[in-house]
C-alpha cells in the first residue's frame, strides 16, 4: 500500500495452527532473491492499525512466487520484485506480531532503518562533494582553475555544511536508538534532511562538472539517480514531513509559556498610569494584541484591537 500502511490489503486468515496468507507486495528490495522475508498482512482490512500481523515467511514455501526484476532509474545493482502469495501456510510459531501489534513493529523497525538511509545519502553527498572538489582545482577556464572563482566556492561551502548537517542529525538519531530512546522524530528528521540535502549537492556537484558531469565519463550521473531513490523509499519525504509535523504540534512539550501567558513589562507599558500597579487593581491581559489594562473588571472592549471582553483574561 505504499504510503498508507494501515491500508495493507494482503491477507492473514487464521486456520488451525496456520495462518494462510493470500496477496501481492509490489516494490521488494532482494524480493526475486532472499531466502526469508518479513510479511505484514492483516487479519481484517477494515481495522486498519489494528488488524496488522508480521510473519517470517521462507521462499521455498508452497504458494510463494517472486516477479521479475523491476528495470529502475538508479541502484540497478539491486534486485527490486513482487512478491506473491496463494494460499501460503504459515506456521504459527513463524509470527513476529500478532493482530493489531504489527502496525507498531513496523514503525519501530521504521525508526530504526530510516537513519540507514539517511547514512546512505551522506556517503554518496559527500562522494559528489569530493569530485566535484578534485575537478574544480583541475579545470581551468578563462586562465585560471575554477576553484579560485567564488561563486564555485560558495558551491563547495553548501555543499560542504550540507553533508555536515546531514551526517550530525544521521548520529543523534542512532545515539538514541543506541541509547534505548524512542529515536522516531529524529529518524524521520535524519532521513528527510540527508536524503533532500543529497540531492541538492549532486545537483551542485554536476554544475560544477557541468557537461562532464552529465556524462556517463564520471560518477555524478549514476550517484544522482541513485540518491533520487532515497527521498522515496522507507517512507517518502512528505509522510516524514506528517510525522514530525504530527509531532511538534501534539506530543511536543514546549519550552515557551502560551503567549497569553507570556509576563508582561509592567513599566514600559504606555498604557499603565504610573502607580496603578501598585494601588491594587486587578490587571487584565487582552489576549489577542496584548494590550493591558488595570482594573476590577475587564473593558468591555480593548481599545486597542477592539475584540470584546471575553478576549481579556486576568493575570494572576
Ligand atoms: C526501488 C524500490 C525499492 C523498494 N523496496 C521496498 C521494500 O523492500 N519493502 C517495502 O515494503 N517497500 C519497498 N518499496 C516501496 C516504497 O516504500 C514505496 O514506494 C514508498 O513508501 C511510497 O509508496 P508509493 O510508491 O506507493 O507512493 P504513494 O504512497 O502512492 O504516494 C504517491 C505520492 O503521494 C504522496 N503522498 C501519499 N500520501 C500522502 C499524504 N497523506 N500526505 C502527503 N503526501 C502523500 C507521496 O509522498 C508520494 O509523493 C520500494 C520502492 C522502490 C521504488
Amino acid at each position: 500500500m505504499g504510503s498508507d500502511v494501515s491500508g495493507i490489503q494482503c491477507m492473514a486468515k487464521e486456520e488451525d495452527d496456520f495462518y494462510v496468507l493470500n496477496g501481492t507486495k509490489y516494490w521488494v528490495t532482494n524480493g526475486g532473491i532472499a531466502d526469508y522475508m518479513t510479511i505484514f498482512a492483516t487479519v481484517d482490512p477494515e481495522a486498519k492499525h489494528n488488524g496488522i500481523c508480521a510473519f517470517v515467511v521462507e521462499r521455498n514455501w508452497e504458494g510463494v512466487s517472486s516477479g521479475k526484476s523491476i528495470p529502475k532509474l538508479g541502484q540497478r545493482c539491486s534486485n527490486t520484485a513482487a512478491l506473491n502469495f496463494k494460499n501460503v501456510k504459515v506456521p504459527k510459531e513463524n509470527m513476529l506480531a500478532p493482530p493489531g501489534e504489527g502496525f507498531v513493529l513496523a514503525m519501530r523497525t521504521f525508526a530504526r532503518t530510516r537513519p540507514a538511509i539517511g547514512a546512505f545519502a551522506v556517503g554518496a553527498a559527500r562522494s559528489a562533494m569530493e569530485f566535484a572538489i578534485d575537478y574544480a582545482k583541475r579545470r581551468r577556464t578563462f586562465g585560471t582553475k575554477i576553484s579560485n572563482f567564488q561563486a564555485i566556492q560558495f558551491k563547495i561551502a553548501e555543499m560542504y555544511q550540507k553533508v555536515e548537517t546531514a551526517r550530525l542529525l544521521v548520529w543523534k538519531a542512532a545515539w538514541e536508538a543506541d541509547n534505548g530512546m524512542d529515536p522516531t522524530v529524529s529518524a524521520s528528521i535524519s532521513k528527510f534532511y540527508a536524503t533532500e540535502a543529497a540531492q541538492e549537492v549532486l545537483s551542485e556537484a554536476l554544475q560544477i562538472f557541468a557537461g562532464y558531469g552529465y556524462t556517463k565519463m564520471f560518477p555524478i550521473e549514476k550517484l544522482l539517480r541513485d540518491t533520487r531513490l532515497f527521498k522515496i523509499y522507507e517512507g517518502t519525504s512528505e509522510i516524514q514531513r506528517l510525522i514530525v509535523s504530527g509531532h511538534a504540534l501534539s506530543t511536543y512539550q514546549p519550552a515557551m509559556p502560551p503567549l497569553e501567558d507570556l509576563p508582561i513589562q509592567r513599566t514600559v507599558n504606555p498604557e499603565v498610569m504610573e502607580g496603578e500597579a501598585e494601588k491594587g487593581k486587578a490587571l487584565w491581559r487582552c489576549r489577542m494584541c496584548g494590550y493591558v489594562h488595570y482594573g476590577k473588571d475587564a473593558p468591555e472592549e480593548c481599545p486597542s484591537c477592539f475584540f470584546p471582553k471575553t478576549a481579556f483574561k486576568k493575570v494572576p
